[in-house]
């Protein structure tokens, strides 16, 4: 990869460079990164790098990178919500897919770049976008940026290679409290401590660390389950991992996740604990 004439980090290059195989980039990749210009010049960088056609890529001067570099390249889509809206309709996500499976214009691959993917694509859109990344048309890539990686569903970070631009901030020690709290709540046999444990996510401030907490501690327990490492929490990771199966804690896992979007598009509160506290413990009686 050429970094000459682009402004990167070298945290950043050493980031990208590990993307680049033989001079190919995978079909799906998410690239976590707080500082979203960051991010999207990142995007940029990579949708270039898959059209340019000389030996040094991407070179920056012959017409597929300039073209890129202009955003009017036309194998390289942008997409943005419909009008008014904040977020991905299904049509769209169904129209990208549509897209993807015609040949390039003038490149040897097309590039699809998402931005604030983690904000804009709902769970539905998640899912409807999943089949396209089961079943990726050939050299078709799919770039999808995110301030928070875990906010997007298991099933789509499984499927992609995900990216880490510049340290995530840490877990303050609140949120990890208030997390363990739900944590032991889902764990409780009372209906009460969980409810009381949610109460938490009204501070709407925290919430979505909060709940990005509960989710790593979810993860520990199926790290544990699996045998792995765990993260934050060693003895809360156990007691999951003896309690639910890899399929509960997956489940939620994603219903945390669903929340933490739900959260984010205004929901009511008390409206969202009472259901959660519901879906946690329906999810813990499966047989
Ligand atoms: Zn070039």
């Amino acid at each position: 990869m050429n970094f000459n004439g682009f402004s990167f980090d070298t945290a950043v290059q050493n980031a990208l460079s590990e993307l680049d195989n033989n001079g190919r980039i995978p079909h799906a990749i998410i690239i976590e990164c707080e500082n979203k210009d960051t991010a999207l010049s990142a995007a940029k960088y990579l949708a270039m790098y898959t059209v340019c056609t000389s030996r040094e890529k991407p070179c920056g001067t012959c017409l597929n990178c300039q073209k890129a570099s202009l955003m009017s390249h036309p194998d390289i889509s942008y997409a943005y919500p419909e009008k008014k809206s904040k977020t991905y309709s299904i049509e769209q996500i169904r129209s990208i897919a549509k897209d993807a499976y015609i040949l390039p214009n003038e490149a040897n691959a097309k590039v699809y770049i998402f931005e604030e993917a983690d904000n804009r694509l709902s769970v539905i859109a998640q899912n409807s976008f999943l089949k396209l990344l089961e079943e990726p048309p050939q050299n078709v890539h799919f770039i999808l940026l995110c301030e928070n990686a875990q906010n997007l569903l298991v099933t789509i970070l499984s499927r992609c290679t995900v990216v880490r631009l510049k340290q995530k901030a840490k877990i303050s020690e609140k949120s990890l409290e208030n997390a363990q709290k739900i944590v032991n709540g889902i764990l409780s046999s009372r209906e009460y401590d969980l409810l009381l444990a949610l109460n938490v996510l009204s501070d709407k401030q925290g919430a979505d660390e909060t709940l990005s907490a509960v989710r790593t501690l979810l993860r520990d327990g199926l790290a544990v389950s699996v045998g792995g490492s765990t993260l934050l929490d060693g003895t809360l990771g156990k007691n999951l991992a003896a309690r639910f199966t890899k399929g509960q804690i997956i489940q939620m896992i994603e219903l945390t996740q669903s929340s933490a979007i739900k959260i984010k598009q205004n929901i009511n509160i008390n409206l969202l604990t009472t259901w959660l506290c519901g879906e946690y413990r329906r999810i813990s009686w499966q047989r």
